[in-house]
């Protein structure tokens, strides 16, 4: 059978690997997933409270207005409801920001390694990739790609923080940036971690309503997958102009979030403590990691994230991951990125010591 051509060129993504999976195959008793940058103190219990009290509208079509959860995020950012798009988490937003700008003819801009979902859907219409050498964000690099191929670039992904390397940019510099950017070339500003980064330093903070009333090329994403711990419901949204919203709402399917999880987001929303804790306790034990690291001349980037991307020299991060998923935990190899790397997700105590007694063992 003939396929799309483009399809071709597309490495499938690959996820964090499933816990039961790896215990059934490794006869484990307990494993441990470091891998997919959850939060590892589970889901606020507001959130489950508001899964189990409305698990009786299963059978319903969500209401695909999404009016709760648009109001909550409307007030939380201060923007009007045209500003806004939600979707099945903030993938399908990449998604759309790509259908609405590329097509094989047209090109997007990223630095050197950021999140895989860009290039897939850019590839998937067999739209053209822009790398720096630069593997993070390095705004100048980045500049003069998008002046030499400005006909070609339509799209531009920053990724602030940065998955999977775990850096990020002040936002002094990234509003200079923009000025540059013509307009007519989307800008996306993935957020997924901006809540971290925020909290380490109120100099990355973005704001996204500050953003899309300077800029109106500009595209906040944001998600209910990392912080607020809901990566299984699959909840994610895009802010922008109404021009822009506008479009992405040609894209979208209808009922794209299930009424659940709409009901989920809302409720983690509300509750500040569970954030606010997650957030101290992230940083407390990323120290660790980083006391690690120095004490064993790994190299690695200062961290905004709930991560941090251990590099190595005679190690090979191939076989480091393998060796600790063997042993019940798991971790994100970067060989797929072209690097010798592993991103580690930051983990409770527990589970943070349970790595470094494993990962001591064999390093
Ligand atoms: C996790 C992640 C997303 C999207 O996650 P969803 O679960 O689809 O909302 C987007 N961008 C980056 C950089 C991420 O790490």
């Amino acid at each position: 059978m003939k396929f799309n051509p483009f399809l071709e060129a597309i490495k499938t993504y690959e996820s964090g690997k499933d816990m039961d999976l790896i215990a059934k195959e490794f006869g484990l008793k307990e494993v441990i997933k470091l891998a997919s940058n959850e939060n590892p103190y589970g889901t606020s219990l507001k959130a489950k409270d508001a899964i189990a009290n409305n698990a009786h509208l299963a059978h319903l079509y969500p209401d695909d207005t999404m009016s709760e959860l648009k109001q909550a995020l409307v007030q939380k950012y201060d923007i009007l409801n045209e500003n806004l798009i939600i979707g099945s988490g903030s993938d399908q937003i990449i998604e759309y920001i790509v259908h609405a700008k590329l097509d094989h003819s047209k090109a997007y801009l990223q630095c050197g390694v950021s999140f895989a979902m860009y290039e897939i859907y850019a590839k998937q219409l067999g739209a053209k990739v822009y790398k720096t050498l630069s593997i993070t964000h390095d705004l100048n690099q980045l500049y003069e790609l998008y002046q030499k191929h400005k006909n070609e670039i339509k799209v531009i992904f920053l990724c602030l923080p940065n998955n999977p390397l775990g850096e990020c940019l002040d936002v002094k510099d990234v509003y200079d940036f923009l000025e540059k950017i013509d307009e007519d070339c989307l800008v996306a500003i993935d957020g997924a971690y901006n809540e971290f980064a925020s909290f380490k330093d109120s100099k990355k903070h973005i704001n996204p309503k500050e953003l899309i009333d300077k800029y109106a090329n500009a595209v906040y994403l944001g998600t209910f997958s990392k912080l607020y711990g809901l990566g299984g419901m699959r909840v994610g949204y895009g802010i922008a102009s109404k021009e822009i919203i506008s479009t992405f709402y040609k894209l979208r399917a209808p009922f794209n979030v299930t009424n659940l999880s709409l009901k989920a987001a809302v409720a983690a929303l509300s509750d500040k403590d569970f954030i606010q804790r997650t957030l101290e306790n992230n940083f407390s034990q990323m120290k660790i990691y980083e006391e690690f690291a120095e004490k064993h001349q790994i190299k690695y980037i200062p961290s905004y994230t709930n991560f941090i991307t251990y590099f190595f020299d005679e190690k090979n991060s191939a076989d480091l991951s393998e060796k600790l998923l063997k042993n019940g935990i798991i971790i994100r190899n970067l060989q797929s990125y072209g690097l010798n790397a592993v991103r580690i997700s930051i983990g409770t105590a527990y589970e943070n010591s349970r790595f470094f007694e494993e990962f001591s063992k064999i390093f």
